[in-house]
């Protein structure tokens, strides 16, 4: 089978994750995909492929060399995003693309106005979808290339390799892809989340993430009768938003700059509540923001009285820069691999988090590895053929730089 047909056979399995759910894994659904996964790494020699009860499937491929290499891993999850349906997928493909819009029905068009970068895809194949659902190659093109690479080893036993851990899990679509994951069954020494969108970009740093609530306790009472005593706790949440720099919203920044983001507001007289989320590359900055929101809150109170605005925060994930920056194999391994195919590799700090920043702090270094996808988490989604085929030969290509080091 082709990376191509395999992409083609696991967009067609619907496995969207729930936040809402409290179970692991969020959707039941999630064992369709997980279990033909395990049939097919079974028919490709690792043996001692299952999936256990939370839906997190384990395999090996042992070493065929007795030098003693790295035990390298590799991950892909297997749920799609929430934010858009993954429901009787229907993708094409478009070959020899003009770098132009693209009609995906009547009423959708990707737009390059919108997706500018994809004027550079000209001459490629692309996979889209028909316009009703996302195409989830975020992230099954991630299954696809570390299975069609697995398979090239079970064609070719001939190619010489160390030990292959592989794990696809459930949920990381709504930050749980980690909660139940077994890093001790796993057995690698290090890994790679294959989660991102062009493969010449390879990742080693996240953001470091928290958020925060804001409580605004008010005092209600008649309207008629209020003078000078009414405290509207929903304005005075609204004049807390307003009064944080507009230069630290997402809408505002972009690289390495970081955000106080304001993801819901709500409220009335009586009482109301703002949610943030915080984000930097440095905990330094992260703190700061922390120092500014509750100068804030001080600041406020001493107009509308004490322990009216109150702010709590709590740790998201940290950036796993932290945990790579002192452990920089797989992050070397990577830029030789894609130099040696010819991609000129760009380090791309991801603005956001991976499973890999959870398990890099937990004692697995884990970078994040680009598939060809893009546009991910919606009807624009798409992936380029050319380099979902190199995310495969990328797999291979650093396990055999791992042997070429070793000798
Ligand atoms: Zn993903």
């Amino acid at each position: 089978m082709s990376v191509k047909e395999r992409l083609l056979r696991y967009v067609r399995v619907d496995t969207q994750s729930d936040p809402e759910s409290e179970t692991h894994p969020s959707t039941e659904k999630q064992f369709d995909l997980a279990n033909l996964l395990v049939e097919e790494l079974k028919e490709i020699g690792l043996t001692d492929a299952a999936v256990d009860q939370n839906c997190y499937i384990y395999a090996h491929l042992p070493a065929n060399t007795e030098e003693k290499l790295p035990r390298i891993g590799f991950i892909a999850h297997m749920d799609t995003s929430p934010d858009f349906s993954g429901k009787d997928v229907s993708p094409r493909i478009i070959e020899n693309y003009d770098g132009g819009d693209i009609k995906l029905n009547q009423e959708r068009t990707t737009l390059v106005a919108d997706f500018p970068w994809m004027k550079d895809l000209a001459g490629k194949t692309l996979m889209v979808t028909d316009g009703t659902t996302l195409l989830g190659a975020d992230d099954k093109a991630g299954i696809a290339c570390i299975m069609d690479a697995l398979e090239y080893y079970y064609n070719h036993p001939e190619e010489k390799h160390g030990e292959i851990a592989v794990a696809f899990t459930p949920d990381e679509e709504i930050g749980r892809g980690t909660d139940c994951f077994d890093i001790e069954k796993f057995g690698a020494d290090f890994a790679y989340t294959m989660d991102g969108d062009s493969v010449s970009f390879y990742s080693d740093e996240t953001f470091n993430a928290d958020s925060a609530v804001v409580s605004v306790r008010g005092f209600a009472i008649h309207p008629g009768n209020s003078k000078n005593r009414m405290k509207n706790a929903a304005l005075i949440a609204a004049q807390y938003a307003s009064r944080l720099p507009e230069a630290l919203t997402p809408a505002h920044t972009e690289g390495r700059e970081g955000f106080i983001h304001l993801q819901e507001i709500r409220g009335s007289v009586e009482e109301a509540e703002l949610s943030y989320i915080l984000r930097d590359f440095s905990r330094e900055a992260l703190a700061k923001y922390h120092t500014l929101m509750e100068r804030l809150c001080d600041y406020m109170n001493a107009e509308y009285g004490e322990d009216c605005l109150r702010v709590t925060f709590r740790e998201s994930y940290r950036n796993m820069g932290e945990v790579l920056s002192g452990q920089p194999e797989p992050s070397i391994l990577a830029v030789k691999a894609l130099t040696k195919l010819g991609y000129l590799p760009e380090k791309l700090p991801i603005r956001g988090g991976t499973d890999g920043a959870a398990l890099s702090f937990r004692g697995l270094p884990c970078p994040n590895l680009g598939t060809g996808g893009n546009n991910f988490h919606g009807p624009y989604e798409y992936c380029v053929m050319e380099e979902l085929e190199d995310a495969a030969v990328l797999i291979r290509t650093i396990l055999a730089c791992a042997l070429e080091d070793y000798l």
